[in-house]
């Protein structure tokens, strides 16, 4: 199927409730070719009365942490976990998710982006268990934005809704910081092609999850990066996350 199949199918959906109250069903748009995609939770007001994403005010903050991240949105392909807009703004239903989630499944097919960045809670958790991953407490919700997960082909970076500054605009800092590792993700670590990591990973001593979260990944977290940035000294058994693994010493 290609991508404007699917979203003659999304416009026309009528698999759950939401179709009678919406006005618009919402496609994804931006880059085909993307490597990032970004998955918010559901049109808002503004999205379902013009037919696009990211037009109300959600969509002003999100090209404000886009900007501040030095990523423009044709870089990127932006879509909802659910099509349709969740009346007053209401929580997803279960059997919402499940009726709509198979568009956003096609889509990952479709447009086959090594990063899956859900926004917000629903999507986030939505993803989390399409990929197996342990789905985190509500209470430890927060602490897991911003950080890079693996799973299967996908790396996948949760972030907070930009919704979340319309309500709390204290809480912009924290977003515009979890943001900006969508820019850090687009490029491999600039030390990659000289450092031990990849000599050991290529002789096979190295498991490929160190490669992919830090060297191909979130190397600004990386405390090799960080130490060979001060030029303080650090072994070359020295792992990403900065513990010492004495095998990779012996050999
Ligand atoms: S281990 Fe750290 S410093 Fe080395 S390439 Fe990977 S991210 Fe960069």
């Amino acid at each position: 199927m290609k991508i404007e199949e699917l979203n003659k199918i999304i416009r026309g959906c009528k698999k759950c409730r939401l179709s009678e109250t919406r006005t618009n069903a919402i496609c994804g748009e931006g880059n085909l070719n993307a490597k990032i995609m970004l998955i918010a939770q559901a049109p808002g007001e503004k999205e379902d009365i013009e037919g696009k994403m990211f037009v109300g005010p959600s969509g002003k903050v999100i090209d404000e942490l886009l900007n501040e991240a030095g990523i423009k949105r044709d870089e990127i392909y932006m879509t909802n976990l659910i099509k349709c807009m969740l009346p007053k703004n209401r929580k997803p239903k279960q059997d919402e998710i499940e009726a709509c989630s198979h568009y956003l499944n096609e889509e990952i097919k479709l447009i086959n982006p090594k990063i899956l960045a859900p926004l917000g809670y629903y999507a986030t958790c939505y993803i989390f268990k399409k990929y197996n991953l342990p789905s985190p407490s509500k209470a430890e919700f927060s602490s897991i934005f911003g950080k890079l997960f693996l799973a299967e082909d996908k790396k996948i970076l949760p972030l907070p809704h930009p919704a979340t500054c319309l309500y709390n605009p204290e809480f912009k800092k924290d977003l515009i910081k979890s943001y900006r590792k969508l820019k850090v993700l687009l490029n491999d670590c600039k030390w990659y092609p000289v450092c031990p990591m990849k000599r050991f990973y290529e002789e096979g001593k190295l498991d490929k999850k160190w490669i992919e979260l830090y060297c191909k990944g979130d190397w600004e977290s990386c405390v090799r990066y960080q130490m060979e940035e001060k030029g303080e000294f650090h072994p070359d058994w020295m792992l990403p996350d900065g513990s010492l693994d004495e095998r990779l010493k012996r050999r």
